[in-house]
Parts: structure tokens; C-alpha cells; sequence
């Protein structure tokens, strides 16, 4: 049985899926105008554990994820530019090339991080239709307000709004500055934005005189882009319904883009739009929350070029709970780095199987004698138990040290954690060293079978198959070590 601290009801909640064995998972996505920085992949490393252990427990999941290519202000409360734009002017592009390079840029992040592909990435400009009927049916239900500058959704007429963020409204964003135009309340927020302010006549809305922006479509209310939130009510509804299973993001979206979507997407249908909602903490450097602007602005790149494997950054990320803030230092990941390549080790030492399949050797050199196959399943059921309280990996990893030392683990369990942590265990263990031939497996495990019921006879005919193949068998008081000549 799952729980998982959902963020709507702040407590752990066990989870039932609206379908039997089945996850409907939501996560928010990249703003495609620059690389995803380490903080921002946190969030997507965090997600990706839990839709592994939803596999790992037996869920069939659908992942659908957001790309953001249009409509995200500098100011997430609608105000400034649109980081698209701004990205394109940077680089001398246009708003459409920027996208593409950064999405491909981040396809790229997150395989270097092992973490799975989502089964459906939606882009926003690909559903501009949705989004505008969404605005529409808001519109039909009074939700809806036009200033000089776009069309806004009114808090006031959604009594709930901010439930999740816990505040009221008046105080959501208390002490931001926030610069209202011509907005009723600081909590409303742009549904569709136009291209150029509102003309005098009601038929000039969003006629623009001179080329303004790149990105841009005609829609009821004048030419212009939608607002950032909408995107995420319009896709998320489309591929998975509403209400669907689970809502994720960072903890920073909960005040502002996570209570619009609810605000929208609930006012439209009266139904619920996520049942579970669940929030990954940031990542720190000092004191601060890593952001793309200022001097703390680090990518995979950067770690690479320091020397660091994007994996023992994900082996660092995996030794703190989601929930729990992150303080990251140069000095810290390398203490994971090393972390990392020492379990790296010792799992290749670990025995490959479990007891009953004893002598089948992957790869060399092999030991006799497997680990109890009791034991293994002991530790299963208590790595299953970890992942149920709330994805707690910390103690997961913790579990797994002790089993290591104390050797009462096998590779081939330890590789069915691995579907879980995603550190590529087999594949780094598999490039460290090249496995024996099946037919050498064979001849040794028929071999270390002659040797246990005392037949030397043949045993040293099955020594002499083995080196005709080209092998060298060493005996010790151990085990028996298998090298190619
Ligand atoms: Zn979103």
C-alpha cells in the first residue's frame, strides 16, 4: 500500500487510483528559453522516482508532461516579457528555433539522468484550440474579465481559490510586488494574452499596428498567446480526463501556477482536477534557490565539465527525501561521486544470484556459494515497505548499503532496486567488465557441481572444456576465479 504526502490535504494519504492499478500522472514541464539548471531537474529527478516505484508496485502509468514554448512572462504573476521572445532576442533566432533547441537540450538532461521519458510530451502551441475553449467555457460561466491587455480569470467568483496554498486570498501574495494594469485583484491572472494593448474600439482588440511578437494567434478575443497556466488545464485534461490520479511539480508552483490551474480547470467543471498532488522542495546553493539568472546558474553541462558522471548527481539528489530541502556544494558531490563509484564496486562484487541458481557465473571472476534466497526475498519486501512511506529513499539506500556489507544481497536483486533508483547499476557493471561466454557459464556451473559432490575427475575434464574455449580456471580457498587467457 502507497502513501504519499499530498500537498492538497498536507498529510500522507494512502493512494487509490481513480483505476484499479492504474496512475494518471501530470507533471509540469520546462519553459524551453534556456538549459533546465540543476534545481530545476531535482524536481524532474524527484517525479521520475515516483513514477518508477509506481512501476515497481505494479501501476501502469501514464506520464504526460508539458512543454512550455510560449506564454511564461519574465514574472510569473503575467507581467514582463515572454521568456520565449526574450530567448529569441538573445540569440539573434526566432521564438520557434529557441524551442526546439532547448527541448531537444532537455530530452537530452533527463536521459543523462536515466530518468524515463514521459509517455506523452504535449508542446503548448501544439494546443492553442484547447486552450481557447477552455477560456471559453470560462468565459460562458462569468469567470472571466477583458482588460487593455488580455482576457483574466476572476478569483473573486472562485471562492476556493488558494485551497492548496493553504492562504487566503488576500494574502497569497502577500509582500510581492505585483504590478496590477488593470487587474480587479493581484491573484487574477491572464488567460490569454493580447499581442498589442486593447484599441479604443472593441473591434481594434489586439489589432497591432506594427509585428510585436512571433508567437501568436488569432482567437474571439483578439490576436495574442494564452496565459501560462492554461496550457497545463487544457493538455492535462485532454490526455488523462478530470479528475486524473497525480498532480507534481516543484514546491515554487504551488502559490501562484499550481492554484490557477486548480482555480480554472474547477471552475469549469465543478470536479476536481488532480486528486493527488505532490511537491518536490528546492535545491539551494548557500541560501539561496538556484535560478537561471545570477552566478549559481549550474547545468549537466557544467557538472561534466568539471568531471563530474550526471550520475552521482542523481545518487546525490537520491540521499535526501523530495520533501526535504537541499543544500548543494561542489564539496558534496563529490563526496556522492565518490559514494557513487564505491557502491559501483560493490555490487560488482556482490555473488550474481541468489542461492538456487548457484554456479551460474555472469561474470568473472565467480564465487561459489550463493546468497540465501530467503534473505534476498526478506530484503525485497522490506525495499517495497521503504518505497511505500512516501518514497523514502535515503533509508532505501541505507537498506541497500547494509545488505551489500553484510553480503545477504545478489546482484540480480540489487539490479531489481536499480529499476527503482535508476543509478544504471547492470549497464556500469557490464562496461567495467566483460561477462563469460554462456557456454564458459555453463561449462563452470556443471564444473562447481562436480567439485561439491567430490567428482574430480569431472571436474578436471570440465577444467580442460573451459580452457580449450580459451579460459584460465584458478581454484582458492574462496571461490573458484574464471579469466580469459
Ligand atoms: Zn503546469
Amino acid at each position: 500500500m502507497l502513501t504519499i504526502y499530498n500537498t492538497l490535504t498536507r498529510q500522507k494519504q494512502e493512494f487509490k487510483p481513480l483505476k484499479k492499478n492504474k496512475a494518471g500522472l501530470y507533471t509540469c514541464g520546462p519553459t524551453v528559453y534556456n538549459y533546465a539548471h540543476i534545481g530545476n531537474l531535482r524536481t524532474y529527478v524527484f517525479e521520475d522516482i515516483l513514477k518508477r516505484s509506481l512501476l515497481f508496485l505494479g501501476y501502469k502509468v501514464k506520464h504526460v508532461m508539458n512543454i512550455t514554448d510560449v506564454g511564461h512572462l519574465t514574472s510569473d504573476a503575467d507581467t514582463g516579457e515572454d521568456k520565449m521572445e526574450k530567448g529569441a532576442k538573445r540569440e539573434g533566432k526566432t521564438a520557434w528555433d529557441i524551442a526546439r533547441f532547448y527541448t531537444e537540450a532537455f530530452e537530452h538532461d533527463i536521459a543523462e539522468l536515466n530518468i524515463l521519458p514521459p509517455d506523452i510530451y504535449c508542446r503548448a502551441t501544439d494546443y492553442i484550440k484547447e486552450q481557447i475553449n477552455l477560456i471559453k467555457k470560462l468565459e460562458k460561466k462569468s469567470f472571466t474579465y477583458i482588460t487593455s491587455d488580455g482576457v483574466y480569470f476572476d478569483t473573486a467568483k472562485f471562492p476556493d481559490y488558494g485551497k492548496m496554498a493553504n492562504l487566503k486570498n488576500q494574502e497569497l501574495k502577500a509582500g510581492a510586488r505585483v504590478d496590477m494594469g488593470d487587474k480587479k485583484s493581484p491573484n487574477d491572472f491572464a488567460l490569454w494574452k493580447f499581442s498589442h494593448p486593447l484599441l479604443a474600439s472593441p473591434s481594434g482588440r489586439g489589432r497591432k499596428p506594427e509585428p510585436t511578437r512571433q508567437m501568436e494567434w488569432e482567437s474571439p478575443w483578439g490576436v495574442g498567446f494564452p496565459g501560462w497556466h492554461i496550457e497545463c488545464s487544457a493538455m492535462s485534461v485532454k490526455f488523462l480526463g478530470q479528475p486524473f490520479d497525480i498532480h507534481c511539480g516543484g514546491i515554487d508552483h504551488i502559490p501562484v501556477h499550481h492554484t490557477n490551474e486548480i482555480a480554472q480547470s474547477e471552475a469549469t467543471t465543478g470536479k476536481p482536477l488532480a486528486n493527488y498532488w505532490i511537491h518536490g522542495e528546492y535545491l539551494l546553493t548557500g541560501n539561496d534557490k538556484m535560478a537561471k539568472s545570477g552566478d549559481n546558474f549550474l547545468t549537466i553541462s557544467t557538472l561534466k565539465e568539471k568531471g563530474f558522471d550526471p550520475l552521482a548527481y542523481r545518487f546525490f539528489l537520491l540521499q535526501t527525501h523530495y520533501r526535504k530541502q537541499l543544500n548543494f556544494s561542489w564539496e558534496a558531490l563529490e563526496a556522492a561521486q565518490n559514494g557513487y563509484k564505491h557502491l559501483l564496486d560493490a555490487v560488482a562484487n556482490c555473488h550474481p544470484n541468489h542461492g538456487s541458481l548457484q554456479g551460474v557465473a555472469q561474470r568473472s571472476p565467480v564465487k561459489m556459494g550463493g546468497i540465501d534466497k530467503n534473505n534476498d526475498a526478506k530484503i525485497s519486501q522490506k525495499f517495497t515497505s521503504i518505497l511505500e512511506d512516501d518514497l523514502n529513499l535515503p533509508e532505501a539506500l541505507a537498506l541497500v548499503w547494509d545488505a551489500i556489507k553484510t553480503k545477504t544481497i545478489s546482484q540480480k536483486t540489487l539490479f531489481e532496486f536499480d529499476k527503482v533508483l535508476g543509478l544504471g547499476l547492470a549497464e556500469a557493471i557490464k562496461s567495467q567488465s566483460s561477462p563469460l561466454p554462456d557456454a564458459v557459464a555453463v561449462l563452470l556451473a556443471q564444473r562447481n557441481e562436480a567439485r561439491a559432490r567430490r567428482d574430480f575427475k569431472a571436474s578436471d575434464e570440465l577444467r580442460a572444456q573451459i580452457e580449450a574455449l580459451g579460459f584460465e580456471v584458478k581454484d582458492t580457498t574462496q571461490n573458484t576465479q574464471v579469466t580469459k587467457r
